[in-house]
């Protein structure tokens, strides 16, 4: 495990990737004029296994999104063990591995998922939010567990995701719990639109929210494909795959 741990990338081509996400996220910072190192860097690693999360952990990369609990489950317990040794054996003194859950997200998973995910990007509708309540107030209490409520940007509500005309009254309910941390909110660009026309929603649907909550003021938006777009019209957390790990797998 631990040598593992200690053997220098061996994943071609991912150091490069990296540093050319890094680059593009500085260059759109500036262009977006907000400070640089200000947005952060979710990798997601989603189908790919626990050793190149640890790889990109020796980049410098520290957040991580998943988005299947059967998945992120035992792939975050590998990776955190693996940490926890290197750390005992004096071979780690970097930080610890975050996760970012990103994907639909089943009620009956909400309380596995809580074990590893230190945020939930997908707070997509009420029977969820109910789910998180009742499993948080079954927890010794610790910090709230940061959320970002998704937006449905389709205009088809059997589509998931709440609505931008329902968001005030849904984020009204979150920010009521004690044990939630409502930190702004998420959206996907659809594949009909430019891009920007959605980051520009999801930023009106932003500057909604925080006339109620001044502190939810964070944009989870913004993928491989359009994330630079997304910085430059507001995005503070991006969510980037396979520009950084390469192609998957499969498919999710
Ligand atoms: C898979 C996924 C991403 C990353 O997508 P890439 O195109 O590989 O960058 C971002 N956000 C969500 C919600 C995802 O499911």
């Amino acid at each position: 495990m631990t040598l593992t741990f200690l053997t220098s990338c061996s994943t071609s081509g991912l150091a490069e990737r990296y540093a050319a996400a890094l680059q593009n996220i500085a260059e759109a910072e500036q262009e977006a004029k907000v400070d640089a190192g200000s947005t952060k860097l979710i990798v997601v690693s989603k189908t790919h296994p626990a050793d190149l999360v640890l790889e990109l952990l020796q980049l410098g990369a520290t957040n991580f999104g998943e988005n299947r609990d059967q998945e992120a489950g035992p792939k975050a317990a590998s990776v955190n063990e693996s940490i926890a040794q290197a750390r005992a054996n004096q071979q780690w003194n970097g930080p610890d591995a975050k996760w970012h859950f990103i994907g639909q997200l089943q009620s009956n998973k909400v309380k596995s998922v809580l074990r590893y995910a230190s945020s939930i990007h997908s707070l997509d509708r009420p029977s969820l939010l109910k789910a998180l309540i009742k499993e948080l107030a079954n927890q010794p209490a610790t910090k709230p567990l940061p959320v970002f409520i998704e937006l449905n940007l389709t205009g088809q509500p059997e589509r998931g995701g709440i609505l931008p005309e329902n968001l005030i009254e849904f984020a009204t309910q979150v920010l009521e719990q004690n044990t939630l941390k409502l930190e702004g909110v998420m959206g996907v660009a659809g594949l009909d639109v430019e891009p920007a026309f959605d980051f520009d929603r999801i930023r009106k649907s932003s500057e909604a929210l925080q006339t109620l909550a001044p502190e939810a003021k964070f944009i989870s938006a913004g993928m491989s494909n359009d994330y630079q777009i997304a910085i430059r019209h507001g995005a503070t957390h991006v969510r980037i795959g396979t520009s950084i790990t390469g192609k998957r797998e499969y498919s999710v």
